[in-house]
């Protein structure tokens, strides 16, 4: 497609949008189980309406759009309170849990710098459950991760592997509550002892719990202390696109005090422009994601939230329980929260995954990340797909008699045997082309079962994973 030299009137512009939305999955059903947080079309309207009204603003500068700097302190404040923050409590709007956690790994790095001038490459310390992002920041960052195991039953870390993992080069130490893969807090306040004793900056990744857990803490769950009131927790991400139900673009990251912050906002003095001041990493940006993630805690407030989290932990409930009656699936860890992971005795789990998409539903496969953490089933609730635990489930229990009947040892795992020979650098676009193609798969159109490729990807070292998919995205995006 050329440049388009024509205007195009309005309704042919979102008709031609409206169709292509059309060929999407449809949520409003409740039949996906990851991806949506849905709180209703009320809270959703005046979130919708909220956004609207600040498109048009630009929260690069405060200064000339005070309702910015109001919006967002006051929206600080609010989940703050919420999260055990003390009046010295700071905090910022940004984009995402991955923007969030981005500045909190820079902050971070650029304390440790600043205490060790001659340190070259600060280490950041991840149980293997962190969430990807952290990876992503340290890579883009220059920071080495520092990986500690988990404890296969519990999937959580050991405080003392922290403790001896910590280095005179770390820079922050990791933890979630809870792990995205698993559902499940990891020890919070032991973890803040080890970073106390240490003297190490310590991040709770709150961004999928933070708004679930203390409602399900106030409905009788037992729900550990993993927020700012944890001594020795420096700062917390929480993201407002997840269970806060606000549209997508929102997140906060707070912190227990201004020490650290200062070294997440980035000033520019060094050109010829206007003068930048940035406490997030986007600069220039709408300011209607945060009109609408403060409209949505507004609207539904605490009681709001409530009712949301009591639908949301019965449904949950009824998972788990379901789940664990179906022969052959077991649940990984104990979750204390409304996401859980199964793993599948004698059967593919991708196999379960493309037989729920012919039935209808969407839930996500996660790979195996070694011999103790296999591949696995996940399913996040909300209270958009509550009132469909019962029929998935029935779903389920007949998408796996289903997977039993299909071949454990695809292809795939023969092909993946091959390419675990190469390096990782000879997995370029050619050879990827040919794999495809072998597989019947173009790189035009996505495929409608996924079992090949994820039993490809499956059986392959985790650093071919990643090279694979990076040449695949290569060549889709053209
Ligand atoms: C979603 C999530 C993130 C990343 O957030 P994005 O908003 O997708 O950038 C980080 N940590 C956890 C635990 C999450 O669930």
């Amino acid at each position: 497609m050329t440049f388009p030299e024509q205007p195009l009137d309005r309704d042919a512009v979102l008709g031609h949008l409206r169709a292509l939305h059309a060929g999407d999955t449809d949520w409003r059903d409740g039949q996906m189980f990851a991806y949506i947080y849905d709180p209703g079309r009320a809270a959703e309207e005046v979130a919708a309406d909220a956004n609207r009204l600040f498109l048009g603003t630009n929260a690069l500068d405060p200064t000339v759009f005070p309702s910015v700097l109001g919006l967002e302190t006051e929206l600080v404040r609010m989940v703050a309170s919420l999260l055990g923050g003390g009046p010295s409590a700071v905090g910022n709007f940004t984009s995402g849990g991955t923007e969030s956690i981005m500045l909190a790994v820079k902050a971070a790095r650029d304390h440790a710098r600043a205490r060790r001038p001659d340190l070259a490459r600060p280490e950041l310390v991840l149980p293997v459950t962190a969430h990807a992002a952290f990876h992503k920041a340290a890579d883009y960052l220059g920071l080495t991760p520092v990986m500690v195991p988990v404890d296969p039953a519990t999937c959580t870390p050991d405080p003392d592997a922290i403790r001896r993992a910590v280095t005179d080069d770390t820079a922050l130490i990791v933890a979630s509550a809870p792990s995205f893969a698993h559902g499940v807090v990891d020890p919070i306040a032991d973890i803040g002892a080890v970073a106390l004793e240490r003297d190490v900056p310590f991040h709770v990744d709150a961004c999928v719990g933070g708004f679930l857990l203390p409602f399900f803490r106030r409905l009788g769950a037992d729900v550990a202390p993993f927020d700012l009131s944890v001594p020795g927790v420096t700062t917390l991400s929480v993201d407002l696109h997840k269970y806060a139900f606000a549209p997508r673009g929102a997140s906060l990251l707070l912190h227990r005090d201004d020490t650290l912050r200062r070294r997440q906002i980035f000033a520019c003095a060094e050109w010829t422009g206007y003068t930048v001041v940035n406490t997030a990493v986007q600069s220039s940006r709408s300011a209607g994601p945060l009109a609408a993630a403060w409209a949505t805690v507004r609207f539904l407030g605490g009681e709001g939230y409530l009712a949301l989290a009591r639908k949301t932990l019965d449904a949950t409930r009824r998972l788990i329980a379901g789940v664990e009656a179906i022969d052959g699936l077991s649940l990984m860890g104990r979750p204390n929260f409304s996401m859980i992971a199964a793993v599948a005795d004698g059967f593919s789990v991708f196999h379960v995954v493309d037989e729920m998409k012919a039935r209808g539903w969407t839930i996500q496969a996660q790979l195996a990340y070694d011999e103790t953490l296999p591949e696995n089933l996940h399913f996040s609730v909300n209270p958009g797909n509550a009132h469909q635990i019962d029929a998935m489930l029935a779903d389920l229990a007949d998408a796996v008699e289903a997977a039993k009947q299909l071949p454990t040892r695809t292809p795939a795992s023969q092909v993946a045997a091959a390419l675990a020979t190469l390096t990782p650098a000879d997995l370029d676009g050619g050879r990827l082309a040919a794999l495809l193609g072998q597989a019947g798969l173009s790189s035009s159109a996505l495929p409608d079962r996924m079992a090949f490729v994820s039993e490809l990807l499956n059986g392959l070292p985790r650093t071919h994973r990643e090279r694979l998919l990076v040449e695949y995205i290569n060549q889709i995006f053209r």
